[in-house]
Formats: structure tokens, sequence, C-alpha cells
């Protein structure tokens, strides 16, 4: 029997129970999001991309009313409430907040310290105190949608950060979030590579199972505690000499993938080898991670089932840069390490094989709030920046299942909007100096 925490006696606590039980949903909703400016707010920047078309609309304005869009169009094809606030936005580009598919805000960079301290010696406290911190960079940048993809050791800390931004403790971006991440036994870390196998119960990085019905515990166990998306590694560093394998068996990941899209919940499964991404594109997941080792007929599978990828490209640069393999922004350029050239080569083909391409960094691997260098690294590979700013808005939402309320600009959606100075969709690095940012109708950054 559980002990009875405030010492009542216990038939006091039966008989209070069926009345905290009909509170609890009450209580769950007592604490409000937080609330947009009441009165409407009238944005007149130079331009606007609203992502629904190819082109700049220069003189366009954008209405909000409370959390969302209103109208969007030439001056005076809308109505102006006369209580109506006016931003101006001179001189800028205002398009829809960016959306980052691939992050780790419970991460910071591996040069700082390495993946393996931050799980073994970091406390859960410290970890989720700094990725608040990072969350609010991130808005900052104009990141205003995350996918935060596993909080690699810091348990479901995910799920409160996220309900701190909702209820309005603390900025930071929208959150999709994974929880623990599943991994098969053993395959993972910290350890058990590299540890004595008498140093008991490492933590670790993710949530260890075994077996169909380990699999599909995992998965409700961690809906049930606010996972929105399920992540599982269809493949990781556990061959012999440390190469990536596949770790799940075709039976663990089908039964994971039919148990989390019972309870609604897509999947998103890390997957660098190209058996890893068969046996997982197979499954049914939703989208791919990294797909570094991926063939043309894998991605020509991945098109055909219309699973997503998000290649990861920041992640081989940083992680390149820090084994000093690789130096950006040298004159002439360095050459690109072993491992960029890999990513490089699978971003291609997948273009080329017209898969869905999100925006996925992996942030946190490199540091919160230059999200924007993946955007450059698909253009530098063989995107247009239109198809980078697309990939980071409209096509993300798509692949959240948000069309229509994120990464638009359009009546009935958020009113998550950033400005910037220049033409994003001629020159990408105009996204390092977003100078407006706002969030469901509030504006987080103000343009000077
Ligand atoms: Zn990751």
């Amino acid at each position: 029997m559980t002990p009875n925490p405030l010492r009542l006696p216990d038939r006091l606590v039966a008989a209070a129970v069926p009345w905290i039980l009909a509170l609890l949903p009450a209580l769950a909703a007592a604490a409000p999001p937080v609330s947009p400016p009441s009165a409407p707010t009238l944005l007149r920047p130079a331009q606007v991309w609203t992502a629904d078309d190819q082109q700049l609309h220069r003189g366009w304005q954008v209405l909000v009313q409370g959390e969302r869009v209103a109208a969007v169009g030439p001056v005076g094809s809308f109505e102006v409430p006369k209580e109506a606030q006016t931003v101006d936005l001179p001189e800028l580009t205002l398009l829809p907040g960016l959306i980052d598919l691939h992050a780790h805000l419970f991460l910071h960079p591996y040069n700082e310290t390495s993946w393996n301290d931050q799980v073994l010696k970091e406390p859960v406290a410290l970890r989720t105190l700094r990725a608040g911190v990072q969350a609010r960079e991130t808005l900052l940048a104009g990141f205003t949608t995350l996918r935060d993809l596993g909080t690699e050791g810091a348990d479901y800390a995910d799920v409160g950060l996220k309900r701190a931004i909702d209820e309005g403790l603390i900025p930071g971006p929208r959150l999709f979030v994974a929880t623990r991440a599943i991994v098969a036994t053993g395959t993972y870390g910290p350890g058990p590579r590299g540890f004595r196998p008498d140093i008991c119960c490492l933590p670790q990085g993710a949530e260890e199972v075994s077996g169909v019905a380990d699999v599909i515990r995992a998965v409700r166990e961690q809906a049930g505690r606010g996972a929105d998306w399920i992540k599982v590694y269809a493949d990781y560093g556990w061959g012999p000499t440390g190469e990536a394998r596949p770790t799940f068996s075709e039976a663990e990941l089908l039964a994971l993938v039919e148990t989390a899209h019972a309870s609604g919940r897509p999947v998103s499964a890390h997957a660098g080898t190209a058996e890893g991404m068969r046996r997982a594109i197979l499954a049914g997941v939703d989208t791919i991670e990294h797909g570094y080792g991926g063939t043309p007929e894998v991605f020509q599978l991945m098109a055909q089932r219309g699973v997503a990828l998000l290649p990861t490209l920041t992640a081989s640069v940083a992680i390149s840069e820090y084994a000093r393999q690789y130096v950006d922004g040298q004159t002439p350029p360095a050459p690109p390490s072993p491992r960029m050239l890999q990513s490089a080569t699978a971003f291609k083909a997948a273009l080329a094989a017209q898969v869905v391409i999100g925006n996925g960094s992996d942030v946190g691997v490199f540091s919160h709030g230059s999200n924007h260098r993946e955007l450059e690294w698909m253009v530098r590979l063989g995107m247009t920046p239109l198809q980078a700013l697309q990939a980071a808005t409209a096509v993300s939402a798509r692949i959240l299942r948000q069309e229509g309320q994120l990464g638009v600009i359009r009546p009935g959606a958020y009113a998550d909007l950033i400005a910037v100075p220049g033409n994003p969709l001629l020159d990408t690095a105009a996204l390092r100096r977003v100078a407006f940012v706002m969030k469901s109708g509030r504006v987080y950054k103000a343009a000077r």
C-alpha cells in the first residue's frame, strides 16, 4: 500500500478521494496560458513572406487579434479596428516564426562538456534550468517552435519545461516533446562499453527496452507522461568496433509504431544506416533523423511512403569542428571531413529523390540560438534559400501535423511571426539578424 504522506486518517482520505478526482480536470485547467494583448496589433513591415507563395509582398500588413493572425494583405484590403496598436517594422521582412524539428534543449555543446559527462555528472535540476535559459535564446533567435527529441538522461523534465513556457513562467518556443526516447538494451550510453560491468546502474541517455512487450510498455508509459512524439533509435554504434548497426528487430519496431499511432502520436526514428532506415520506414515511422547512410533506393522508399527527413547537417559540421577535422569560414575553404561528405551525399540524394525534407539541426550538439546554421548548410548543399525557408516553416509545420496553424501567415494561424533585415528569400544569412519576435500574439523581441 502507498504511504499516506499527509498522515490523515485513512477513512478521511478515502472520503476525500472522489472530490479530489472530480477537481483534477479543473486544477489542470486552472493555470491559464500566457495571455496575448487584448488590443489587436497591426504590423507594418516593409514586406511580407507568408510561406503560402514564393514571393515577397511589398507594402503588405498583418493584423493580429489575440493569439492568431486575423488578416494579411495590402493596405486597405482589410479593415483595421480603431483600437488597434500599430507596430512599425521599417526596412524589415516579416515572415512566419521558424521551426526546428530536431532540438535538444537539455544538452549544451559537446566542446563545453562531453555528452557522457552531461548525462553522468550534471544534476537534472541544473540541466533543466539551463534548458530554460536555452529556450529563451532559441525564441529570441526567431525559432518559435521546436520538436525536442529526447532529454538525454533528464527524464521527463521536458514536459515540465513545456508547461513552464505554456504558463508564461519563462519565455521559450512552442514545444513538441519526446521525453526519454527509446533505445535497445545495451546499445546507447553512457556505457556499457568502456565501463566495468560491476559499475551498476549508470544513468542512461534514453529508456532501454528489449522485446515486443517491453517496447509497448515504454511507448505507453512515455505517452502517459506527456510525450507528444515517440522517438526511437533504429540503429546505433553497438557493432563490435563501435560501428552503427540496426538495434531493434522489425517486430519490435512494428509494435512500437502501432502502439504510438494508436495513441495519436507520430514516431521519429534516429537512423544513420541504410538498413536501420529501411526497417524504420517499413515499420511506418513518420520521420527519419540524420539519414547519413541513406542510399538512393532508401530515399526512394521514403519518398514513396511520405516519410520525412531531418538532415541534421550542422551536427556533422559541429562534431567535425570539435574533432579539429574542419574549420568553418576559412579562406580558402577547408575541405569537408569524411563525416560531412557522407551527410552531404545523403542530403543531395534525398533532394534528388524528392523526399520531404524538414528543418532539423540537432541543436544542443552546437549552441542554442544558432539554429539558423542548418538553413545555411541546406543552401550550401543544394537547396535554394526559398526551399530552406519553406523547410523551416510550412513543410516542418506539415510534418508536425500543424498545417495552417504554424509556419504560415494566414488568417486563423497562430501569430508566431519574426522580422529580419534584407531579403531572406535571396540570402539565408538574413536569419542571423532577427530583429523582431512575436509568439502567440505577444512580442518577445521588439524592433529598435
Ligand atoms: Zn539528436
